[in-house]
């Protein structure tokens, strides 16, 4: 056996490379490469099996029986060569005849035969085949060999897939891990139900060409890309972009800690010496990283593992200059989206016709992310585990967020099981759309207002469907967030025409723009790159009014729009009275401005403010006399005063919504609006939980801006609701609050008769 792994490799890569660019047909090539195999390793035995039809052929060998060759097959997990290819798994073998897997087939002869080393063929992380050797001899391969075989392996999946030889029909059912379907559960960040195929947001890269034509080329191909990939750790590292806030810190820490790994880019040169191009000899470590991690079973260092192949795939991107996105490339079918965090802007570069279901490794109820998806009325389960290790890009995944569960490659028990609980959610959505012109009275008589939250052009749709009072939050910012850059004032007042044209008498509440903090412009930097803290940093109002001139296009847009209707303007974040009065003059300035000039303004201005950040409750005295209505935004609210921020999903499930901090909070605020005449409503993702909202509805707030497909079931229960019961009931809780208050208020629910769906 040659001394190093390289020259090992390089001496097959040299004679394979001269195989594959002759123009002899697929069989006469993997006749020639088991003979190659079967000399350099001076091995008695040199097998290629390919799965056909979700079966193992021997498909070209040197030692066994040539009557054996397209008669042996093996099904997958089969004797040892069904379990390399099913467990995409190394096996290495003194006495093969001893393994428990061991299945003998008489035709081949193999029975004279002691030492086997066989390493799986993958293509796009599938086995699709088997490379293996034997010896008459009892030993073990040495680390050196199997590494040799295993970069043989790698050319030969390039080889077969040139052939046209990969086994279409039994890809499907084969899986890096297991060919089985599973079930993998997570957090119900988006409810709802959708079927369709895995897509990776970064796809993986397939690998073209495997054997270097120059070496040194390739050297400086892996050199210029590891130049750019440390560059933009640096730079991520700098601004603290990394997706959604989060667990960053620590992550850019190990991913600056692998960007530098002088042993990862050792072995990656060592690959190329062997002869592999830039791409394989990367993806050839990477599979090396992962079967040896693969034995340890350790979650943390299985997180790491996550973060090195977040580093590959991106290096891999780089040096194949495949840099896109799987938006980018666009959805071609029913799709299944799958990544570790998404921003918002990402979100919306998808198809919404396509997008069936968003999977996140990450993930929280309140980011920004889930927000767009909620709007875009796609379903999200987040904080799913082992999302690599269980699901291939174009697997069949069901998506079921209300049960917490997504079925990956379902068998048909899990897809009748599927099918059933979606007739039973259509049914249950007839029920709510039969309530749609029903008004949301509780048993005791109380009008209620339920809105909806929009910030699409298509949402207002929703307004009808679901029998809405009005758009009580209109997220300006979205328009931002989809645009490749600032949108202009002409493009903003369209919209905004839009959307008051097809609200007709129903209000509009417009929020000023919110960007900042987790929604970031590619477009606009926003103030001081390094900042720690951007969800309490340079953000939404305090941004707009520094940005004197995109609040100015704003307003005027917003005034014009409303021509001869009545403007509702509300500002986020409002930290201090004073903030609200600078935003209030700068729209009456533009509103002069309009007067003077012969346009015609608004017929009245409704001013409000969102109540977000706990400390402007201190001076609602001083805040309330000056504004028409006050919305309280619970998710900002919620990681104010918990300071928990709401991005983070290790912090997602730690307080809950039903604390009787929030809900004291707001029963300090409900008085004062009403002694003021203010309209007080919640517009946080808080009121369209039908708990959640029984329990405002307790304290006695009457408005509720919720996401459009909370109306039916908020509807419903408010409609089997006694308010004034309820009020009595929530007013003791919070004064000696029991340790589990959702617990106590579903159980008065249930004891109630209230509807919670
Ligand atoms: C909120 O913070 O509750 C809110 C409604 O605003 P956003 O979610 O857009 O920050
Ligand atoms: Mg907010």
């Amino acid at each position: 056996m040659p001394v190093s792994a390289a020259a090992s490799a390089r001496e097959i890569l040299t004679r394979l490379h001269d195989v594959m660019a002759g123009r002899t047909a697929p069989q006469a090539k993997l006749n020639a490469v088991v003979g190659i195999v079967a000399e350099a390793m001076n091995s008695e035995v040199c097998s290629i099996y390919l799965l056909r039809e979700g079966v193992l052929e021997l498909y070209a060998t040197r030692g066994l029986d040539q009557a054996a060759v397209h008669v042996t097959k093996l099904a997958l997990g089969e004797g040892l060569v069904g379990m390399i290819a099913a467990e995409v798994e190394v096996l290495n073998l003194d006495e093969a005849a001893s393994h428990p897997d061991f299945a003998y087939k008489p035709e081949t002869g193999e029975d004279r035969y002691h030492s086997f080393a066989g390493v799986p063929i993958i293509r796009r992380e599938r086995s699709v085949g088997v490379l293996a050797v034997q010896h008459f001899e009892t030993r073990k391969y040495a680390d050196v060999e199997i590494e040799a075989l295993q970069t043989v392996a790698m050319v030969l999946s390039e080889l077969i897939a040139n052939a046209g030889l990969i086994d279409v029909a039994g890809t499907g059912n084969n899986r890096v891990q297991s060919t089985a379907s599973a079930r993998l559960s997570g957090q119900k960040l988006v409810d709802g139900m959708g079927a369709g195929f895995a897509v990776f947001h970064q796809p993986r890269i397939t690998i073209e060409h495997t054997v270097a034509e120059d070496t040194d080329a390739e050297r400086r191909r892996v050199y210029a890309a590891f130049d750019k990939m440390r560059e933009q750790i640096d730079r991520i590292t700098r601004e603290a972009e990394f997706g959604v806030a989060g667990e960053h810190d620590e992550v850019i820490a190990t991913y600056k800690m692998f960007a530098y790994d002088e042993g990862w880019t050792r072995r990656i040169n060592e690959a190329i010496d062997s002869g592999l191009t830039a791409e394989a000899a990367i993806e050839r470590v990477q599979q090396r990283t992962r079967q040896r991690m693969r034995q340890i079973d350790d979650p943390l260092l299985a997180d790491r593992m996550h973060d090195l192949e977040d580093l590959s795939n991106r290096l891999l991107r780089i040096v194949s200059g495949q840099m896109g996105t799987a938006a980018q490339l666009g959805l071609r079918q029913d799709t299944i989206l799958i990544a570790r965090n998404l921003g918002p802007a990402e979100l919306l570069e998808y198809d919404k016709r396509r997008l069936k279901g968003v999977i996140l490794e990450e993930g929280s109820l309140t980011a920004h992310v889930t927000i767009v998806a909620r709007a875009m009325g796609v379903p999200v389960l987040g904080r799913v585990r082992d999302i690599r290790r269980e699901i291939a890009e174009g697997d069949l995944l069901m998506l079921d967020v209300t049960e917490g569960t997504v079925f990956v490659r379902p068998s048909t028990a899990m897809e009748e099981s599927f099918e059933g609980r979606l007739a039973v959610r259509q049914k249950r959505r007839a029920a709510y759309a039969a309530l749609r012109d029903v008004p949301p009275v509780t048993k005791d008589g109380h009008r209620l207002t339920l809105m909806i939250n929009a910030g699409l052009r298509d949402d207002v749709a929703a307004l009808d469907i679901m029998g809405a009072d009005g758009i009580g939050l209109f997220r300006t910012e979205f328009q931002f967030l989809v645009s490749a850059t600032l949108p202009q004032r002409e493009r903003q007042q369209r919209l905004y025409k839009e959307v008051l044209d097809a609200a007709g008498d129903r209000p509009v509440v417009f929020r000023t723009v919110d960007i900042g903090g987790d929604k970031a412009l590619p477009y606009l930097k926003e103030g001081d790159a390094d900042e720690e803290n951007p969800a309490m940093g340079w953000r939404a109002l305090r941004l707009a009014l520094e940005r004197g001139g995109l609040m100015k296009a704003q307003a005027r847009a917003l005034l014009e729009a409303a021509a001869g209707r009545t403007l509702n303007v509300m500002f986020p974040m409002v930290s201090e009275p004073w903030e609200f009065d600078t935003a209030k003059a700068l729209f009456e300035a533009q509103r002069e401005w309009m007067t003077k000039r012969g346009k015609r303004p608004p017929a009245a201005i409704r001013y409000g403010a969102m109540l977000e950040v706990p400390g402007l409750a201190e001076q609602l005295d001083i805040l309330l006399p000056r504004l028409q209505f006050l919305s309280v935004g619970t998710n900002d609210l919620t990681q104010f005063l918990f300071a928990a921020d709401r991005a983070n999903p290790k912090l997602a499930d730690r307080y809950d919504w039903l604390s009787p901090t929030i809900l004291r909070f707001l029963a300090r605020v409900v008085g004062p609006c009403r002694d003021a005449g203010v309209d007080l409503a919640v517009c946080g993702e808080m009121g369209g939980r039908p708990l959640e909202a029984m329990a405002l509805i307790g304290l006695g707030i009457e408005r509720l801006s919720i996401t459009p497909a909370a109306i039916g079931p908020v509807k419903a229960m408010v409609r089997s609701l006694d308010r004034g019961t309820l009020s009595i009931h929530l007013k003791a809780l919070l004064a000696d609050p029991p340790r589990d208050m959702r617990g106590a208020l579903t159980a008065w629910a249930i004891a109630n008769g209230v509807e919670l769906a």
